[in-house]
């Protein structure tokens, strides 16, 4: 499954390279550039728009508008009936 973003911007030249947003986006949008060690968007259209990178990068170098949130818990939700939840208890993703 894809998910296509209009919204997440990275702006390079803020970025230390720390990796936090590498830990916490649940689709693996980022990856390392191998001369500079910062980030670049890797795979764009899996963003769902969850905010987790946002939130975890302390330089300001990433911006989405966070949409409805975790499509995949609301999804699972709303089929089993339950409250939203896409299995990244316990990780540091706060994408739900
Ligand atoms: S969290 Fe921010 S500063 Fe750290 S690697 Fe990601 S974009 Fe760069
Ligand atoms: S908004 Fe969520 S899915 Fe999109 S890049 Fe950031 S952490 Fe990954």
């Amino acid at each position: 499954m894809s998910y296509q973003t209009h919204t997440l911007k990275l702006e390079i030249a803020e970025c230390t390279g720390c990796g936090q947003c590498l830990e916490v986006c649940p689709h693996a949008v980022f990856g390392r550039e191998a001369q500079s060690k910062r980030v670049k968007l890797l795979h764009a259209e899996r963003c769902m728009e969850c905010g987790a990178c946002m939130r975890n990068c302390a330089f300001g170098a990433v911006q989405v508008e966070t949409g409805v949130g975790c499509a995949a818990a609301l999804i699972s939700g709303a089929l089993n009936g339950t409250a939203p939840q896409c299995g990244c208890s316990g990780k540091k993703t706060g994408c739900c």
